[in-house]
């Protein structure tokens, strides 16, 4: 192990990457890329855990070994606005003072995060166009639009005197997106030809067989699932999917309904996405108290809560404690989510509290509800196809995604593919690519407003006792 503050930057002829969270773990992104003596930071985001089950709000990779060379940071570039890639802006940037740059929609929600840590004049964010270029510090940037579960998801295009690298962020290939441009396939393509050094790709789904699947084809199931049921439909999602939110607000006017938003991130998204131009040629979005006076066969109810976070909506109206909205006997309840590891047993429990309520509860399980917004193994060979990398390096997820992600690289003919973790210090050129060393890479806590260092065996998930499935899934 070596002391982060001994390990020199990279000179200017060399390009280095060291992820420092969310290599090993899917959550709390923070990569670096090191060249000419300047450090590029992509992503910084949070992992959530449920207060019931663990008493921190929230968890985050320590940045010490960046934050002690806060001078030569040139910028943090953020790929898209879900809170394992920004949320620990606000907690992080007093450390790192570095400028910020993010697409508009993005921009816009982590502006609303420095607002409310009382950093709006300190921290600067440059907004980006989509498919924009620019310069920081010595790192030529160049984004790429891809197709995710939110708004505006871009690949990071990082061109160096050394080479260049395609840092993926999360991603799917979805023909039919319904918010946003599809996959710009034509960038991704004259990258590849014009020669990739490395590409460093999100592994979340490289257990499963096929194709996530398109939001647009969800849409016509989801609208005729909701036609089944009679009473109050309470469907839960998350809040930043803004076309699954476009698609609820369609299916419930088709099935003459009206669609509420219930809870308070959900308002947030709802805001944001209207500033940027999404989700402006729908019906607004009624308050929980407005459908109090409505006939429970004309209410579409959106919810957080999917994952049983125990003070999100699902769970408070599953116990009785919201004061608005009540779920009973005829109601139906769809997860439109996915199981995010680690949360398994909350939202079992969630789903018994309904069930014992006599509320049916429907399942990504059971029925088609929900498409995942990351690539599956079809996608993944894509993307390896375009690009044609030198190497390979799997990222955004556990150990068991990386493994196979790895294999799978190495299938598509990558000649180098580096299954690495957080904190391995990788030189990707020159010469050929390897880890060369190795930093501490702890982690930081939220604790009643204070950020704490945790002991490396303080968080459950690392615990030994969890199991991740590594069978290939086919569906
Ligand atoms: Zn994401
Ligand atoms: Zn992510």
């Amino acid at each position: 192990m070596i002391e982060p503050h001994t390990v020199p930057n990279p000179g200017v002829d060399e390009l280095v990457f060291l992820p420092l969270g969310g290599t090993g773990e899917i959550g709390m992104n923070l990569n670096l890329y090191g060249h000419a003596g300047k450090w590029l930071i992509v992503d910084l985001g949070v992992m959530f855990r449920d207060k019931s089950s663990f008493e921190l709000d929230v968890i985050m990779a320590d940045p010490s070994f960046i934050s002690e060379r806060r001078d030569d940071i040139s910028g943090l570039v953020l790929t898209h606005a879900h809170e394992d890639h920004i949320g620990a802006v606000p907690y992080l940037w007093g450390q790192l003072r570095c400028p910020i740059y993010a697409t508009p929609f993005t921009a816009s929600l982590v502006a609303r995060k420095l607002r409310e840590a009382g950093l709006t004049n300190k921290a600067k964010i440059t907004e980006v166009p989509m498919s924009g270029k620019f310069n920081v510090g010595p790192f030529s940037i160049e984004l790429v639009t891809l197709t995710h579960s939110i708004p505006e998801p871009n690949a990071v295009v990082i061109r160096t005197s050394l080479g260049t690298v395609v840092h993926t962020g999360d991603w799917k290939l979805d023909p039919d997106p319904l918010v946003g441009p599809s996959v710009d396939e034509e960038a991704l393509i004259n990258i590849g030809k014009s020669g990739v050094l490395a590409a460093v790709c999100d592994s979340t789904n490289a257990l499963v067989e096929g194709r996530s699947g398109s939001e647009g084809d969800l849409r016509r199931n989801l609208v005729n699932i909701i036609g089944r049921f009679e009473q109050r439909v309470a469907v839960g999602c998350f809040a930043s999917n803004v076309a699954r939110l476009e698609t609820l607000a369609i299916a419930a006017e088709l099935n003459g309904r009206y669609a509420v938003l219930v809870g308070r991130s959900l308002w947030r998204m709802y805001d944001a996405a209207r500033e940027n131009g999404y989700l402006t040629d729908i019906p607004k979005f009624l308050t929980p108290k407005e459908a109090g006076y409505l006939p429970r066969g004309e209410v579409l109810l959106i919810c957080t809560g999917s994952q049983g976070e125990a003070r999100a909506t699902l769970p408070r109206i599953a116990a009785g404690r919201h004061p608005e909205i009540t779920l009973e006997k005829g109601d139906a309840t769809i997860f439109s989510s996915r199981i995010i590891p680690g949360n398994e047993e909350s939202i079992e429990q969630l789903q018994t509290r309904l069930i014992k309520l006599g509320v049916k509860v429907v399942t990504a399980d059971q029925e088609f509800v929900h498409v995942s917004g990351h690539p599956a193994r079809e996608e993944l060979r894509q993307m390896y196809e375009w690009l044609h990398p030198q190497i390979a390096i799997p990222v955004h997820g556990e150990h068991a995604h990386l493994d196979a992600h790895a294999m799978l690289a190495r299938d598509c003919q990558v000649p180098n593919v580096l299954r690495i973790q957080n904190g391995n210090i990788v030189k990707l050129a020159p010469g050929r690519a390897r880890i060369i060393g190795q930093v501490r890479s702890g982690r930081l806590g939220v604790e009643r407003g204070q950020l704490t260092q945790l002991r490396p065996d303080a968080v459950p998930f690392h615990k030994k006792t969890r199991k991740v499935d590594m069978r290939i899934i086919s569906k």
